[in-house]
């Protein structure tokens, strides 16, 4: 039988790669192969061991997505060959990240596993914006969202603008007249803060103040596509507009 290999569940943080964990420096150099997702930057991958393997199993790019149980089985068949393997996911792998999809595949095959955490985009996009998810006066707490549900699997809005609670959405661009309709319809008022945050922490990193209301249309205006999470709430007041959707964005779409 072949030795027991391992698999690391890793977070690579949001996008700017000093934004990794010293552990997350530490695996990458021992794995031998990394299975790495297309929101990671490419620079993390500096920290790997001359000889180890990469695999590519991202989502875009005009690729077709690597099917998710193909990913879980390659990594079962690469640590059941005796193999360290990193499973390389941008932000934490256990925030929309499918992480605990792949541990339970892990778990069914006997597979070892143990995670590093990474710094998620739902608090550190906000933060590149100067806006701190939760504030004594205005932010008791935060809902992180996505803003991509399988068929059948609604979100409430309505619940969730009565929670009072900051709300990060991630993966929330494409629906997010929807989104807005919904947090209107349960009370939230349509001067409430709002903001949007893509490719935060890397150099093209865009940041829009906006409203509840005006959202999707600067959103529209702006051009801003995904990776991009939105933060609906008071603290979102705090918004730098440093990188906003400046005259050259708009100009470009003119
Ligand atoms: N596990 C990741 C999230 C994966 S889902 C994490 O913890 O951050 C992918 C979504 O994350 C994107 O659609 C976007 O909403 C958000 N995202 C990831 N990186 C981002 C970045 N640099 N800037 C803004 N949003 C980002």
């Amino acid at each position: 039988m072949a030795s027991a290999g391992k698999v690391w569940l890793v977070g690579a943080g949001p996008g700017d790669p000093e934004l990794l964990t010293l552990k997350a420096v530490r695996v990458l150099y021992e794995a031998d192969v990394v299975l790495v997702d297309d929101l990671v930057n490419p620079a993390v991958l500096g920290h790997m061991k001359p000889g180890a393997r990469v695999i590519h199993v991202g989502k875009r790019g005009g690729c077709k997505s690597t099917p998710q149980a193909f990913i879980e089985k390659l990594l079962v068949a690469e640590a059941k060959a005796g193999n360290t393997v990193v499973r390389l996911k941008g932000g934490d792998p256990f925030v929309f990240g499918r992480g605990g999809e792949e541990t339970a595949a892990l778990d069914a095959a006997g597979v070892h596993w143990q995670v590093v955490s990474g710094i998620t985009s739902g608090i550190a996009a906000p933060a590149a914006a100067g806006i701190p998810v939760t504030h004594r006066e205005a932010g008791r707490g935060v809902a992180f969202i996505t803003g991509h549900t399988r068929e059948g699997a609604a979100v409430d809005w309505e619940a969730l603008a009565r929670s009072g609670l900051t709300l990060v959405i991630y993966m929330g661009i494409a629906r997010c007249e929807d989104i807005v309709a919904g947090l209107r319809r349960g009370g939230l008022r349509a001067t409430l803060p709002a903001a949007v945050i893509q490719h935060a922490t890397l150099p093209q990193q865009r940041v829009i103040a906006s409203s509840l209301a005006r959202l999707p249309e600067d959103i529209r205006a702006c051009g801003i596509g995904s990776p991009a999470i939105l933060v609906i709430g008071e603290v979102a007041d705090a918004a730098r507009m440093a990188g906003q959707c400046a005259d050259e964005s708009l100009a470009g779409s003119a």
